[in-house]
């Protein structure tokens, strides 16, 4: 697999909310929050969600108090689940089925998650051996997203992402040497995992290649900080103030912590996410 196709594979993975039953909408438990007005059970749709499976207050949810549903992306696996796994029987027409493809929905988002960061894995220049790992483990989790609902429930999440994480620790650890010493020309930004910067002012910082994986930002001031290199696994960016910040070469950056921040058009992104457009308004 070449690296065109490896980013082919990354961009393709997108929510296609015609293609699904609204499945985000009914099937996750969702507490209420500054970003989600009500309770909402796993299992139980939204009042908002329209018999056609269409949001009837699509226009309008950061106004009525449920942001949250603007930042989520599935990157495809509502469509997945809709219209593979349980061919294109809805849960209305089909009641019988509901239980088990509202259970199944959250596996497939995770391993549609796993996809998404091995295929971008796989965009970089990393040694044949990582890639040749990197790649069949991209077949093995493409494999299991057409197994039937069954066999995706009785999937041991936790023994799937083991590999993943060790094969992404490994490529972002090699990714981030050589773009220090053969880019930048700087020594390798600090291991600050897990770090809890909530609120803190990292305006203007240099923080390149930086590992921030799991790291707390929280509303944090990076307004032009340089984001360059910097791994964002797990990344808790939520009102983390973006505006003029270059991330052009961020890595396992999501669309979804983009959504749940603030930033602007000066704002720098990997090419594969897109600008919210929340932030233009
Ligand atoms: S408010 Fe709309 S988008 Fe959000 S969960 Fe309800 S139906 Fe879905």
């Amino acid at each position: 697999m070449n690296h065109e196709t490896a980013k082919h594979i990354r961009a393709s993975l997108t929510p296609d909310c015609t293609n699904c039953f609204g499945l985000c909408c009914a099937a996750l438990n969702i507490a209420a929050s500054n970003d989600f007005a009500i309770n909402k059970a796993a299992g139980t749709p939204c009042p908002n969600l329209q018999e056609d499976f269409r949001c009837e207050i699509h226009k309008n949810l950061r106004e009525k108090g449920f942001k949250g549903c603007t930042v989520f992306d599935c990157l495809g696996a509502g469509q997945k689940v809709s219209q593979v796994t349980f061919n294109g029987q809805s849960w209305r027409d089909h009641p019988e089925t509901a239980e088990k493809m509202f259970r199944v929905f959250p596996v497939m988002e995770q391993l549609y998650e796993m996809i998404a960061f091995i295929a971008e894995a796989l965009t970089y220049e990393v040694s044949p051996a990582l890639r040749d790992k990197l790649h069949q483990q991209l077949e093995d989790l493409q494999s299991l997203t057409d197994m039937d609902a069954d066999r995706l429930l009785s999937l041991d999440m936790i023994m799937c992402r083991l590999p993943v994480k060790e094969l992404l620790l490994e490529t972002s650890e090699y990714v981030r040497s050589e773009l220090s010493s053969k880019v930048f020309a700087m020594k390798k930004g600090k291991n600050c995992r897990g770090v809890d910067w909530v609120g803190k002012n990292l305006k203007g910082k240099d923080l390149r290649t930086t590992d921030l994986r799991g790291a707390y930002l929280i509303a944090a001031d990076l307004r032009n900080t340089d984001l360059r290199g910097v791994d964002f696994i797990g990344t808790d960016l939520r009102d983390a103030n973006l505006s003029g910040a270059n991330l052009s070469t961020s890595m396992f950056l999501t669309q979804m912590q983009i959504n749940s921040a603030k930033g602007n058009d000066q704002t720098i992104l990997p090419p594969h996410l897109q600008t919210p457009s929340h932030w233009m308004n």
